[in-house]
């Protein structure tokens, strides 16, 4: 293991890897990631993995476009190919007028970004995606890149990736503590000996604030527990030509996409559960919660209206896992207030979808000092949280 590098990253998620890999395409291959067990052992092995590009801000449609292209290319790459459904389209349903005019300006923002989403009445919803009743439903915004993708390979080829480009991954390596020293360098103490460098960033998924009481920092940051089911194979989809599209439904709160021949249906309920506040059990790796079907029940019952074809089908497995959150939805990226050379990629609720455009920025603000787009919805949060100006940290 290098005693001496330019960049430590902790954690090897999808936030890690995407970081590790941008910095690398960004031009430092002096980089490092520290990951206490196997790559993607956090959240990132069990997410259901959709790649989406929808977005309430510029910048988040632009980032996620950056992942779609990344992905498309690791997918399609001969040496290393990975599994991405690109392509299946997603439709998100509109049952109130309110829904369809937020939808017209979501697509009007998008194309300012290049991207082409379109307004589809409820017939063309059942057209392209024979599954669902058109009930109430007055439309939907349809975007055609949608898909999802394998997250444990997406990590292992981003991790390959910047290792042929010099960088180097420490697994089984858990981060224990970090010093600064009085020239602003880190020190990185692992279980397996301490790396100096220059920049430290903290990629920790829901042990984010393990990793910031470690610099003193405590991160406007919890984590939620988050429930989707699998089901048997489904007749009606095992009778299509084709993959059914994805489907976000935003007043029955679920989400569904193909799964093999059956569907996967994700619920954010009401009555949410926070997870982890009171610590993590260390032992707590490559693990899920326990199942709670019962606290989802309002919400499948939505789903059940919207999809007949769940009501009978049978549920295959169920996950549930721990996903972070921050107060406003948004993941915080960028520098950590108050802390010289010390960085975050953290609070990624989709961070599958955006991870791989998430990385790319916080690379390019490491390496160049600022990012190709206005990154100020990532970062002003964690500012605000420690009473901070920008100016007062940068
Ligand atoms: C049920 C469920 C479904 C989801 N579905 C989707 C979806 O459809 N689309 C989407 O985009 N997102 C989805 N998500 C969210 C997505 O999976 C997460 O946002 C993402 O995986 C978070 O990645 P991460 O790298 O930030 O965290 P993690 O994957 O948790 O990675 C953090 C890593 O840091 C390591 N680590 C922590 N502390 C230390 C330390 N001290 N030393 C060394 N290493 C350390 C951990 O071991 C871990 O590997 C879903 C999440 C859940 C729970």
């Amino acid at each position: 293991m290098k005693s001496q590098a330019r960049v430590v990253i902790i954690g090897g998620g999808i936030a890690g890897c995407s970081t590790l890999y941008h910095l690398t395409r960004e031009g430092w291959s002096d980089v490092v990631l520290v990951e206490r067990d196997e790559l993607t052992s956090g959240t990132t092995w069990h997410s259901a993995a959709q790649v989406t590009n929808f977005g309430a801000a510029q910048t988040v449609v632009g980032l996620k476009s950056h992942s779609i292209r990344l992905y498309k290319e690791l997918a399609e790459d001969p040496d290393y190919p990975i599994n991405y459904h690109h392509g299946d389209g997603g439709i998100r349903l509109a049952s109130t007028q309110d829904h369809l005019d937020g939808y017209r300006h979501f697509i009007s923002l998008a194309k300012g970004m290049g991207v082409d989403f379109e307004l589809i009445d409820a017939a063309e919803c059942a057209r392209r995606h024979p599954l669902i009743t058109t009930d109430g439903l007055l439309g939907a915004l349809w975007d055609p890149s949608d898909g999802d993708i394998d997250p444990a390979q997406l990590c292992q080829a981003l991790a390959r990736r910047a290792r042929k480009a010099g960088a180097e991954v420490y697994r089984h390596t858990p981060v224990t503590g970090l010093t600064q020293k009085a020239s602003g360098e880190w020190v990185v103490h692992t279980s397996k000996g301490d790396i100096a460098c220059e920049h430290v960033v903290n990629a920790g998924g829901y042990r984010v604030n393990e990793v910031g009481a470690m610099m003193g920092v405590s991160h406007p940051v919890v984590s939620m527990e988050h429930q989707y089911f699998l089901t048997d194979p489904i007749a009606e989809i095992e009778a299509l030509d084709r993959r059914v599209p994805l489907i976000r439904c935003p007043t029955d709160d679920f989400y569904s996409r193909q799964e093999k021949k059956g569907l996967l249906v994700g619920f954010y309920e009401q009555g949410c559960k926070t997870w982890g506040l009171d610590g993590i059990d260390p032992d707590f790796t490559n693990a899920l919660c326990p199942n709670d079907p019962d606290r989802v029940l309002g919400v499948v019952e939505g789903a059940c209206r919207r999809l007949p074809c769940l009501a009978t089908a049978g549920i295959h497995t169920i996950i549930n896992g721990p996903i972070t959150y921050t107060p406003d939805g948004l993941p915080l990226v960028g520098r950590v207030p108050g802390r010289r050379n010390a960085w975050c990629i953290i609070g990624l609720r989709a961070g599958i979808g955006e991870g791989g455009g998430h990385g790319w920025l916080l690379a390019q603000e490491m390496v160049h000092g600022q990012a190709c787009y206005d990154t100020w919805c990532l970062a002003h949060l964690i500012h605000e949280s420690r009473g901070e100006r920008l100016a007062d940290v940068a």
